[in-house]
Order: C-alpha cells, then structure tokens, then sequence
C-alpha cells in the first residue's frame, strides 16, 4: 500500500462530496480552516479508544445519539443543554440496570454533512433541485441549495460554540435537570412501573464525573473539510474536529478516497455495515482500517433493517473473526428502518427499531460475539413527532404536528427514552 498522508485521499475515486465551483474561495476557506484551533485533544480520543476497547470485551456498553442533521440555527443553550441531557441520561438508564459502565458519544458539534441517495430532488413548483446536503454544504430552503465552501467555516463556528457551551455544562453546569428522567409520556406502557421507579432510584444516587462524561462524533463525509483539521501530533496525525468519526454505508468502498483518508489517522473511527456488505469486503476493510489490530480503534455499526440481521450479522462476525482485527460491535437500529408514511413523510417505526436491536443482542450472543453499543437518532425535545409508535402512540397523522428534522427522522425525548430501558432490560449481563 502506498504511503499516507492527509491529502492522499485526493487521488482517488470519491463519493458524496460537495464540488466548489469558486476555487478561489474555497482556497481561501480551506486555508483558515488549516489554521484554527483543534476542537478537540488527542489525549481525548485516546480515551475514547480505550473504553471502546473495553466495550468490544464486554466490560462497557456504548450509547451513540444525536441528530441526522444538526442544524445550525439549533445551537442555542436551551436546545443543546436538552439533547445532551438525553444521551447522558440515556447512560445513566443503561448503566443503573445493566450495572455496566457506560461511554456516551453524541453526534454533535459537527453533524453537519449529509450523504444523499440521490443528488437532486424535485419540488412541487421549482422542478429539480440539489438535494439538501447538510448545513456546511448548503440550505435547507430550497433557494439555498448551491453548494457554498463559505458555509464550512460557519459550520466550525458553531462547533466551537457547541462544543464550548457543552463543556462547560457538563463540567460546571446545574445537573439537577439531567438526574430527572421524565417519564409521564409514558404512562401507556406496560411497564410504566418500573420506569418510575428506576428514574427514582436514579434520582437519587449522585452523579458522578464519569456520568456527565461525553464525546463528540460526525460523519467524515466532506474529506477535503476533515483534512484541514486533521493535525501532527508527535508521529501521528489525528482529525481533531470530532473525538470519533465515521464512514458512512454510503462511502465506505475499497480503494475509494474515504478508506484511504480514514486509514491514516490515529482517531477511534467507526464504519457503517449495511445489508449489501459482503463477508469477504468486510474481511479486507477491518485489516485495512486496523492494521495493527487495536482494541477500541474500529467501531462497526451495524444497519440491516428489522428481520435482516439474521441473514447478515452471523456472516459479518465470522468473517471477523476470520480476519483476527478486533472491532467493537455497536447496532444502528435505525438507519436500515426508514419508511415513508402515507402522507409522504419519512419516518421509522417505533417497533422496527425494537425489533432490530433486540435480534441483533440475540445474534452476537448466540455467536460468542459482543455487542459493545448501540446507535439511534434522537432529539431531546419531547414534541418532535418524526417516528411512529412507541408508548406515545404517535401516528401517521400526528407527524406532521412537529416534524422538525432536515434529514432522518429522529425518536423523541420519550421514545428515546423508552427505547433505552428496552434495551437495558434486554442487554446480556
Ligand atoms: C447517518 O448516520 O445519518 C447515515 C446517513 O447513516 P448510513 O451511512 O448508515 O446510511
Ligand atoms: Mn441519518
């Protein structure tokens, strides 16, 4: 294999980037962003690997949530303040009844690039346009679709912003909202009662550092953006944007620019597995992307859809397995799941979401294999009403009485909740 550098990538094939029509802004751009400050340590995505080593033995569980698409005009204190007391709290769940430590990645501070099945759309009345890309790529508003380099700087401002208001919430902030699991959306389950009394007894126990603990994660997608933030530190080079990044099912062939890219830094790094994976590609990818065969370096996120695992996982961990890397397992119980409602909204269905991860926890037992974490698109706001089902008992109809989301759609504050203590009571000891 020929050598790495940050720019290596450049000469191969690539998908899903933006072009920039004006070089000489994006020249401009791309130099600023070689200059500004890391958002994150090396020394933090040095531990992130360590508890995703940890995981991948079976001794933490990783949650892994966020947005599709962060929004830039969501950075507002209220708003990250709630999505983060989500994941944490969506820890702090996990952990009170698995007993297991918990590692908490959020997809935050970044989730700004979006891969697209299709490149263009068409709307009723403009006829086909570009398709929404991600808030550092270009608008949501339809007349805002060209794609802008000016608009990846905006999106390292409000990372910084993020990132620094998140911070200094989880180290000096009132934690008193993140201790109260709310559960009066759910009083239609069947097990209400011990919710209620789990969130109590959480409640009460203080929280410790390593609870409000959380690292921040995106999908690489745009690799000309993540190698201007990609940085030397002693011999290594690590992308210094995100503590973990991501390939996504849609980038991740062989011999195409996102591996090269992705081989190269010293990061944690996840791939997305999806159904059209083959056991032997899977093979070649894990050696490629952990050659030196780390714990807690390689993340894979598995993403079939409900029913589809059964024809797939059992082939991935052999193949795995075969291959001698270690990974850490981690379910997507979303992303193989979408649908599109009668009212052409897309959305999930609660129970899809279940389904997946519950088959998945079965499979990786019956295999000896260990699932390490799981992976959801959720939003800490209790009205969004983007996924069908759960307790709440959302409809069709009800979508669109709060369907915020850009992209994906998401579980809200209550599914998201209600997901969590599912998975907890189902999780292998
Ligand atoms: C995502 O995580 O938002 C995404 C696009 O996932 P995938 O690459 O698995 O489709
Ligand atoms: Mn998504």
């Amino acid at each position: 294999m020929s050598e790495w550098s940050p720019q290596s990538w450049r000469s191969l094939p690539k998908y899903q980037m933006a072009e920039w029509e004006d070089e000489a802004v994006a020249d401009k751009v791309f130099a600023k962003l070689g200059k500004l400050p890391p958002l994150v340590q090396a020394k933090e995505c040095d531990r992130l690997k360590s508890l995703l080593a940890e995981a991948g033995r079976g001794e933490r569980f990783m949650v892994q949530g966020g947005d599709c698409a962060e929004r830039f005009l969501d950075c507002e204190s209220e708003r990250l303040e709630t999505q983060l007391k989500l994941i944490l709290q969506m820890g702090m769940i996990l952990e009170h009844i698995s007993g297991k430590p918990i590692g908490k990645i959020c997809r935050v501070a970044g989730q700004y690039g979006k891969p697209r099945s299709k490149p263009t759309e068409v709307v009723e009345g403009l006829g086909e346009i570009m398709s929404f890309k991600g808030d550092n790529i270009n608008g949501f508003d339809p007349k805002d679709r060209k794609w802008d380099p000016q608009r990846l700087l905006e999106g390292y401002w409000h990372s910084a912003a993020t990132l620094n208001f998140l911070r200094g919430y989880a180290a000096n902030g009132d934690h008193t909202p993140v201790q109260s699991i709310e559960i009066s959306d759910l009083k239609g389950s069947e097990h209400a009662a011990s919710y209620t009394a789990d969130a109590q007894a959480i409640a009460q126990k203080p929280l410790s550092s390593e609870q409000l603990e959380f690292f921040t994660s995106h999908e690489a997608m745009q690799l000309d953006l993540e190698e201007a933030l990609t940085r030397a530190v002693g011999s290594k080079y690590y992308n210094l944007s995100a503590h973990l990044v991501w390939i996504g099912d849609r980038t991740r062939q062989l011999d195409c620019a996102h591996i090269e890219y992705f081989r190269g830094i010293s990061n944690p790094i996840g791939v997305k597995v999806g159904p059209s994976m083959k056991n032997d590609e899977l093979k070649d990818l894990v050696t490629v992307l952990n050659p030196k065969k780390e714990e807690g370096r390689l993340m894979l996120i598995t993403r079939y859809g409900a029913g589809k695992a059964e024809a797939m996982l059992p082939g991935h961990i052999q193949a795995v397995k075969e291959s001698g890397v270690p990974v850490t397992w981690q379910c997507d119980g979303v992303h193989g799941n979408g649908v599109v409602a009668s009212n052409k909204l897309k959305t999930r269905c609660f129970d899809d979401i279940m389904t997946e991860i519950l088959e998945v926890i079965a499979i990786h037992q019956r295999c000896g294999s260990v699932l390490g974490g799981i992976h959801l698109e959720v939003t800490g706001q209790s009205s969004v009403t983007e996924v069908v089902g759960g307790s709440m008992n959302i409809t069709e109809d009800m979508l669109l009485q709060n369907y915020e989301t850009y992209c994906d759609p998401r579980l809200n504050y209550a599914q998201a909740i209600e997901a969590t203590f599912r998975v907890a009571n189902e999780m292998p000891s």
